[in-house]
Order: C-alpha cells, then sequence, then structure tokens
C-alpha cells in the first residue's frame, strides 16, 4: 500500500536554515534530489497513515473480554454489518507515533513558539489544567451518567457559573455554548425571544465596522439584518451615526469593547444609553476579555448579554477547530429565556442521598414548566446543544479562575495591556512606526493594529509577505488583513505569559524584515523558506479540499 494521495502537498524544493527564533533565516542552496539524511521534517513525507505498516502489524492487543461469547447474529442482524472488515491501517504503535509525532511537528504551536494572534488571545495554557482535567472523575464521567452520581461535576458547572457571572457582573449564566460563535447565535436568539415575548417583531441588529467577522455571519444566521455602524477618528463608535441608525427596528447592538482596534470605548455609557433609549438590549462580544478582567464588567457597562470564549481568555488549547466553548451571561430581564436545562442548586439535609462537596445537592432542569413564573429558563429558547457543553473547557477554566483568584485575574489583564504598550513602544523606539505606523490613537489595550499601508506603498512589501517572513525568525505572524476599516493590517496581541526577552525579539524580527525589504523586497516576497511547506493555496484549499486517497 504505497499509493501517492491525491491532498496537493507541495514538494519542498530547498533545504534552509532551521528557524530559530532571531537567527539568521536565509535560504541556503537546495541539496540534489538524491540527497540522504537532512531534517526529515523537510523532506516529502506527505504520507497518510493509510500509506504505512504491513498487514498483521498491531500497536495494540485487545485482552479477553472475559464475557460469554455471544452468536453475532443476535446481536447485530446481518444487514446493518459490513461486507467486508474496514480497511483500517495496520501499523506497530512506533510507526504510529513517529508519523503522527512528524506531523505535529510540521505545525506552529505555542508550546515552541510566540503566537500574537490578535483577537485569538494564544495563552499559555497551564499544565496544571491538565493534570485536573484528567483526573478520572472528570475525563472519564459519561454523559449519560445520572446527574445524582456527578454531583461534584455538577457543583464545578455551578461554581463556574458564579464566577463567570461575577467577571462580567451579569447574574445568569448558561455554559451550554460550544464556541464564541455559538454563543453570539443564542445571544440574539435570547435578545430576539426577549422582543417578541412583549409583542415586538424587531429586525435590524448594529454592530459597529470593527466587528469580528462571526457578528454579522450570526445576525443573517438567526435571520435578522445586520446594519454597520461607522468608527470615529478616535477607533470608538460613531455616536452620530449610532443615533441616525438606532430606531424602533432595533433589536440589538454587538459590541466588543476595547474593540478589535485594542481601543476602550470612553463613551460606553452615552452608546448604552442610546441602545436602551430606543428599546433595544446590549450585546457584548467578550470572546476576549483581556484587558478587562477584574478591572471592569460588561454589566457594570450597561450589556444585557454577553458572550466568553473560555479558549481564549480562560486558556484551553486552542486552534484547529476545537473543542471550545462559549458560554452566556445575561441581565435579570433576558434570564427567562436562557437555554435549557439549568443547574439547580438546592441546601440538603444530612445524610439524604448524594451531594456536591459542598453539602448542597444539584441538579438539572430539563423543563421549562417545572421553573416557577419569571426564573431563569421557564420561557426557555430551547436546547442548543446535546448535553452540557465541552465539560473538559469548563475543568480547565475552572482551575485557571480558582488558581488565580480574582486578584490574579486583574494581574492578568494588566500584564497583558502593559506588555502590548511595550511592544507598541519598542516598535517605535527600533524606528518602524515610519512603515507600519499604528491605526487609531496613540495607545492601546491588550493588542493593537498598525497598518502595513506605507509599508507596501514604499518599500514593495505587503503585510502577508511580512507575516511569511515572520515565521523564517520562528514567530506565528499576528492577524493579518483584519479589521477590515484598516488598510493592510496586523493585529498584533502579545498577551501577558510572554517574557520581555520574547517581545523584544519580535521587534527586532519586524525591525529586521522592515530593513532588509529596503534592500531587496523579494526576500519577504518569497517567504517562508524554512517551514515544512510554502505558500499555499489557502482559499483553494478549504474550497475544494482534495481529500479521497484510493486504496491500493
Ligand atoms: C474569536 C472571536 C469570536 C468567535 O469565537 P469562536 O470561538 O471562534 O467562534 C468572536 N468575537 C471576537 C472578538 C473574537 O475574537
Amino acid at each position: 500500500m504505497s499509493t501517492p494521495v491525491e491532498t496537493p502537498v507541495p514538494v519542498i524544493g530547498e533545504a534552509v536554515l532551521p528557524a530559530a527564533g532571531g537567527s539568521d533565516p536565509r535560504p541556503l542552496q537546495a541539496p540534489g534530489p538524491s540527497a540522504v539524511g537532512g531534517n526529515p521534517l523537510q523532506r516529502d513525507h506527505a504520507t497518510t497513515i493509510f500509506e504505512k505498516g504491513a498487514a498483521g502489524r498491531r500497536s495494540f492487543v485487545a485482552p479477553d473480554a472475559g464475557v460469554p461469547e455471544a452468536d453475532l447474529d443476535e446481536i447485530l442482524p446481518a444487514r446493518l454489518r459490513r461486507s467486508a472488515p474496514a480497511r483500517l491501517p495496520q501499523v506497530t504503535e512506533g510507526e504510529l507515533v513517529r508519523h503522527y509525532v512528524r506531523l505535529s511537528r510540521r505545525n506552529f504551536d505555542l508550546d515552541t513558539g510566540f503566537y500574537p494572534l490578535g483577537s485569538c488571545t494564544m495563552k499559555h495554557n497551564p499544565r496544571l489544567h491538565e493534570r485536573v482535567t484528567a483526573l478520572p472523575g472528570h475525563a472519564r464521567l459519561h454523559p449519560f451518567q445520572d446527574p445524582a452520581h456527578a454531583q461534584g461535576a455538577l457543583e464545578l458547572m455551578w461554581g463556574l457559573e458564579r464566577q463567570l457571572a461575577e467577571v462580567s457582573g451579569l447574574p445568569h449564566v448558561c455554559l451550554q455554548p460550544s464556541a464564541g460563535s455559538h454563543g453570539e447565535l443564542a445571544g440574539v436568539l435570547l435578545a430576539r425571544a426577549y422582543h417578541e415575548a412583549r409583542g415586538e417583531t424587531r429586525t435590524k441588529v448594529l454592530t459597529p465596522d470593527t466587528a469580528h467577522g462571526t457578528n454579522p455571519a450570526t445576525v443573517t444566521m438567526a435571520g435578522l439584518e445586520v446594519v454597520k455602524v461607522a468608527t470615529n477618528p478616535d477607533g470608538g463608535v460613531d455616536l452620530d451615526d449610532l443615533r441616525a441608525k438606532a430606531d424602533d427596528d432595533t433589536a440589538l447592538l454587538m459590541l466588543t469593547n476595547p474593540n478589535t482596534l485594542g481601543i476602550f470605548d470612553p463613551n460606553i455609557e452615552e452608546i448604552s444609553s442610546i441602545v436602551h433609549g430606543v428599546g433595544g438590549v446590549l450585546y457584548y462580544d467578550g470572546a476576549n476579555l483581556n484587558a478587562i478582567m477584574g478591572i471592569t464588567r460588561p454589566g457594570d457597562m450597561g450589556f444585557d448579554i454577553v458572550h466568553f470564549n473560555l479558549h481564549k481568555s480562560f486558556t484551553q488549547p486552542h486552534g484547529g477547530g476545537g473543542p471550545g466553548s462559549g458560554p452566556i451571561a445575561v441581565s435579570d430581564r433576558i434570564s427567562p429565556y436562557l437555554p435549557l436545562p439549568v443547574i439547580r442548586r438546592e441546601e440538603a439535609p444530612a445524610g439524604d442521598g448524594p451531594t456536591g462537596p459542598s453539602g448542597a445537592r444539584f441538579s438539572l432542569v430539563e423543563d421549562a414548566a417545572a421553573l416557577p413564573e419569571g426564573a431563569p429558563g421557564s420561557q426557555s429558547i430551547g436546547k442548543l446543544r446535546g448535553f452540557q457543553g465541552n465539560y473538559g473547557c469548563f475543568v480547565r477554566s475552572y482551575t485557571y479562575i480558582t488558581s488565580l483568584g480574582a486578584a490574579g485575574l486583574r494581574d492578568a489583564s494588566e500584564v497583558a495591556v502593559l506588555n502590548a504598550n511595550y511592544l507598541l513602544a519598542k516598535l517605535e523606539e527600533l524606528g518602524v512606526r515610519e512603515y507600519l505606523p499604528l491605526a487609531f490613537g496613540t495607545r492601546c489595550m491588550h493588542e493593537f493594529v498598525l497598518s502595513g499601508g506605507p509599508l507596501k506603498r514604499d518599500l514593495g512589501i505587503r503585510t502577508l509577505d511580512l507575516a511569511k517572513r515572520l515565521l523564517d525568525h520562528g514567530f506565528h505572524p499576528p492577524t493579518v488583513y483584519f479589521p477590515l476599516l484598516v488598510d493592510e493590517a496586523l493585529l498584533i496581541e502579545p498577551v501577558e505569559t510572554e517574557a520581555k526577552e520574547t517581545l523584544d525579539a519580535f521587534a527586532l524580527a519586524i525591525a529586521e524584515i522592515v530593513r532588509e525589504a529596503q534592500d531587496d523586497p523579494s526576500l519577504a516576497q518569497n517567504a517562508p523558506y524554512s517551514t515544512p511547506v510554502r505558500r499555499l493555496d489557502e482559499a483553494g484549499a478549504a474550497k475544494r479540499p482534495r481529500i479521497r486517497q484510493p486504496l491500493d
């Protein structure tokens, strides 16, 4: 079995210096096709596990099941069974380990390098979280476990709800949504239900033009209409435009504050009163809370609904598609519409059946009719997914918040803002700002946006070229071409867990790329040189993936 794969994986043409951060990443001369040895990562190993191994090889031999043999026909009728066994790979454990470890090394990851992906918060994931999540009581919990025998898990979830309520300043929390965008959908459906219960059909959703792309996508998915609000010269919401567009057809405003320009809108109370003034609901996109945890709260700014990205602000390994978690917190007036089930906590008399560690008893209320009128969930929009959400994420974020405490969360935010401003100042000191000016304002919160417009105009390299060249210096590029209102945008979020040396090295790498482009722009234009694959047709890979593999 050694069929070439159909997936278009470019062959690596050049051997290059290893991409150690900051070392001299020039391309070397390519070795001939028969070159032996070299770095195996740079050889073409574009094979799948199906091309490895041989018949009869095994990584694992199952022990005797220890149950009586049964007639297969009685357990599973022949019409439901395969006619031939599935052609699974047959490999030794050694082959298996090498294959997947090698694949994992072809990717850039947070555990080996700086990853300043703005808006996405790639902060260090403390290893304590993994140890706690791996405890058998968490890791082996079955979704169908009777809640009476999952009291510890329910108490942890209830505790996380209380923590998120405190962080957001909104009293009611639902952990169910599986991602930030899923939390947004929940929030928009809640706002719609709120208006409908008052006999109103409002169709418009105001979103600033700095909004994350998921905001307008969510609005469309919920069947409502997106109305864009302009940004003022300071990077905040244009109040005149907001006043002109807010009316009695406005269902809600979706806002991030600080926004994706890394700017905290000082007019937030005015914004809040304009939207409430026309009867609209205020939705806070809290995917990234890294500038405000323990400092200010969306509930105190007048918001009714918030979603959190546990996988950003509250640490989860993420990137690459999940699992994530996007809980929501809401005010009293929105709470009756919350998704079901809701977690109920009751004081339990001693000796009266299983309880959580605190001695209280927890249950899941699945039926809105079982809830008192006006209670959270009593006019529920329904269920958003199977079971309760991604439980492993809850354990990690609960561990994070509990181990940091209120003061620690505040510290995390303060250092995130300090690091971002330090990096901004360092770039200025290195003379980079002439080619990469700050798009709005003079300082930033936890992230900032540079414009690569002058770099393109004066030196002929685009933000994309700069991003690709950063890979040769051993850094993951920042977010590029977002937010959309900035020409050649570069959105940088250095996060609180990075050391000064890392920020310095990153700033030096950017300065070096700018300097090098003054001599020879083609170096950046053709980068990267040191990665397992060069430039890919990313849109093509997403839109026309070739993922079938013939087996003979
Ligand atoms: C990441 C992000 C989202 C979407 O979150 P997902 O979990 O990727 O769906 C929404 N808004 C902002 C500001 C974000 O940074």
